[in-house]
């Protein structure tokens, strides 16, 4: 009877509801809300040219340490050992301090352009391009300086975009994973 059916109707056309830029940047926004940073939180992932992932990070305070005993608020004038800036380990910092793979030729993904300080970190480590969400310190030393890094060290860097649709398509689907 069915031998000689063939099955077209079955070879339908498919598509991922994200690319690898909207994926990675999505898994570097998750990285950014496990931070503690009530102000500002910041998170990025690292793939390789295969888009693995290799290693993330999001901004906190030094590994280990007593984090009762440190400040969070945002008081500007208090003395530097009183502010979070002393002891906050940067989003890239952390992922590059516990990758466990060299990150030679890999892409960022970092929710906020890079400071100064990590774009440092992000060129010794030959990392090939960052794709970034936000730049809202453009204009600043510390966000010239990290442009001029990467521009010297031929680092690509790009601004995504993500589309609101991303959203309403990840609420269906969260909507789908958590029902019955
Ligand atoms: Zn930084």
């Amino acid at each position: 009877m069915s031998e000689n059916k063939n099955y077209t109707d079955n070879y339908i056309e498919a598509k991922s509801a994200v690319d690898w830029d909207e994926y990675f940047m999505l898994q570097a926004i998750m990285a950014s809300f496990k931070s503690k940073d009530p102000a500002t939180k910041v998170g990025c992932v690292f793939v390789d040219q295969n888009n693995h992932q290799i290693t993330f990070g999001y901004n906190g305070f030094v590994a280990g340490i007593d984090e009762s005993k440190l400040p969070w608020g945002k008081l500007k004038n208090a003395p530097l050992e009183h502010q979070k800036y002393g002891y906050v380990v940067h989003a890239e910092a952390n992922a590059i301090l516990h990758s466990p793979g060299n990150l030679k030729g890999s892409k960022c993904y970092v929710t906020l352009f890079p400071c100064h300080e990590c774009a440092k970190l992000l060129a010794s480590s030959k990392v090939d391009e960052i794709i970034y969400l936000q730049d809202k310190h453009f204009g600043t030393e510390t966000n010239t300086i990290a442009r001029k890094i990467f521009e010297l060290t031929d680092i690509k860097f790009r601004r995504l975009k993500l589309e609101d649709d991303i959203i309403s398509k990840l609420s269906h689907h969260f909507h789908e994973m958590t029902n019955d």
